[in-house]
């Protein structure tokens, strides 16, 4: 199974991550970890390339350079992955760059490119949903702030927007409230993934 994680600044994607990741090998499950942009050594000095505070790129250009890395994880690490039979957890995946890029970008262009690099569709979405402010102020609190974090707080409310807009359409992407502790985050996570994948 391909599960990826979507949602703002601060959500806590790596930490449900890492715990969701735990608890399926413990139940004797393979489980391949990976990022977008990033997962692959070309993927991740993408990633360095766009989270540079010194770079400037246009909403084209980082559309094309995401959808860059997408191409070489998708092929290279997602696809072996589930040929192996094992589940993918992916930080991020097309869904941020509708959300992300889809302030600037044309939802047709997106479309296209994402029609040509995602080959094989997660087959489900958790979306870690929370107010901007809220997840911005986690992310300053970690200190690893990057271009992207220093934006303008209605760049991170449109960011937002996309996101609920993208799950309330599609039936396989499931909005989780990220507001509450972490323990009742996970265990939403797990509900969700009862019902997605009932045995
Ligand atoms: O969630 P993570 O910290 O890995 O994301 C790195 C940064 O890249 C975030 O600030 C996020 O806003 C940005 N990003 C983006 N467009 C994407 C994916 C990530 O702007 N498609």
């Amino acid at each position: 199974r391909f599960i990826t994680f979507e949602g703002p600044e601060g959500a806590g994607k790596s930490t449900q991550i890492a715990l969701l990741a735990e608890r399926l090998r413990s139940a004797g499950e393979a489980v391949t970890m990976t990022r977008e942009p990033g997962g692959t050594p070309g993927g991740e000095a993408l990633r360095d390339v766009l989270l540079n505070p010194a770079a400037t790129w246009s909403p084209l250009a980082e559309a094309l350079l995401m959808n860059a890395a997408r191409d070489a994880h998708m092929q290279t690490l997602i696809l072996p992955a589930l040929q192996r039979g094992e589940t993918v957890l992916c930080d991020r995946f097309a869904a941020s760059t509708l959300a992300y890029q889809g302030d600037g970008v044309a939802p047709e262009t997106l479309a296209a490119l994402e029609a040509a690099v995602v080959v094989r569709r997660p087959d489900l979405v958790l979306l870690l949903d929370l107010p901007v402010a809220e997840g911005l102020a986690r992310a300053k609190a970690r200190s690893t702030a990057d271009r992207f974090e220093g934006r303008r707080l209605d760049y991170h409310e449109g960011v937002r927007a996309r996101f609920l807009e993208l799950a309330a359409k599609d039936p396989n992407m499931h909005c989780i409230d990220a507001a509450q502790p972490q323990d009742d985050v996970s265990a939403a996570i797990l509900e969700v993934m009862r019902a997605h994948y009932p045995d």
